[in-house]
């Protein structure tokens, strides 16, 4: 009889992103994907919220959860079902290269564990995100299923240089939908890395999907999709049928 402790089911497979640098490259493995919502004033107030007009008002962000094994590295996502009204939104994406020390961690601080900056797509239920809502139900059913984080490669963080002067946008069949430049957001990188750490023990291998700007809509089966930081990160993605 063996008795060495071993997988009873077949273990899923890591999910890694691959990352393109001019000095690195290889892949990410992934750990945790947290998400933030409503952190640019212009698509907070598209969705009915409030919006805060000084870091004074701005409160605390709100955070959710995608699975690791919701990203698609592929450029086809496949419609989800239970929805008749799914949404593209374009995010600038934090990959985490070093666990946080214990504790809180400083804003200062929170440069130094940036591995790499990708783009993405937080796809959405809207349906199912606005029908919990008005229930004040949680979120999870409008964010988290198959096939709902769509990721661009990374590029090290080195390679980015300034964020804040670069601009996020995000063409559907050629069309622009979205666009803002990242000294639009309510909470700057450090400012959530900071902020989730009061909450969780950040580790490397974390993704953070910083939120997006206003502009989002409704994706239909064929659609494609073209996210962008500038010439510095591509996404593309197509939608397609429901599997
Ligand atoms: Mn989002």
């Amino acid at each position: 009889m063996n008795t060495t402790p071993h997988d009873l089911i077949p273990a899923p497979a890591a999910v890694r992103v691959p990352v393109a640098g001019n000095a690195v490259s290889g892949h990410f493995p992934v750990r945790r994907i947290y998400c933030v919502g409503r952190n640019f004033a212009d698509h907070a107030r598209e969705m009915g919220a409030a919006a805060p007009t000084s870091k004074a008002e701005r409160g605390t962000p709100v955070f959710f959860l995608k699975p690791t094994d919701s990203l698609v590295l592929d450029g086809v996502a496949a419609y989800p079902p239970g929805t008749q009204d799914l949404h593209h939104e374009i995010e600038l994406v934090v990959a985490l290269g070093a666990d946080a020390p214990a504790g809180v961690l400083a804003p200062e601080n929170a440069g130094s564990l940036v591995f790499a900056y990708g783009i993405g797509l937080d796809l959405t239920r809207r349906d199912l995100q606005a029908a919990a809502k008005a229930k004040g139900l949680p979120w999870d059913t409008g964010k988290s299923f198959d096939d709902a984080a769509p990721i661009s490669t990374l590029i090290p963080a080195e390679d980015i240089g300034d964020l804040a002067s670069r601009t996020l946008s995000l063409r559907v069949n050629g069309e622009l939908r979205q666009q803002s430049k990242l000294d639009m957001l309510i909470w700057d990188v450090p400012d959530i890395l900071h902020e989730l750490s009061k909450l969780y023990a950040l580790k490397a291998g974390d993704l953070v999907f910083m939120g997006t700007p206003a502009g989002v809509a409704a994706l239909q089966p064929g659609d494609v999709c073209e996210g962008a930081l500038d010439d510095l990160l591509r996404l593309d993605c197509r939608i397609a049928s429901p599997r």
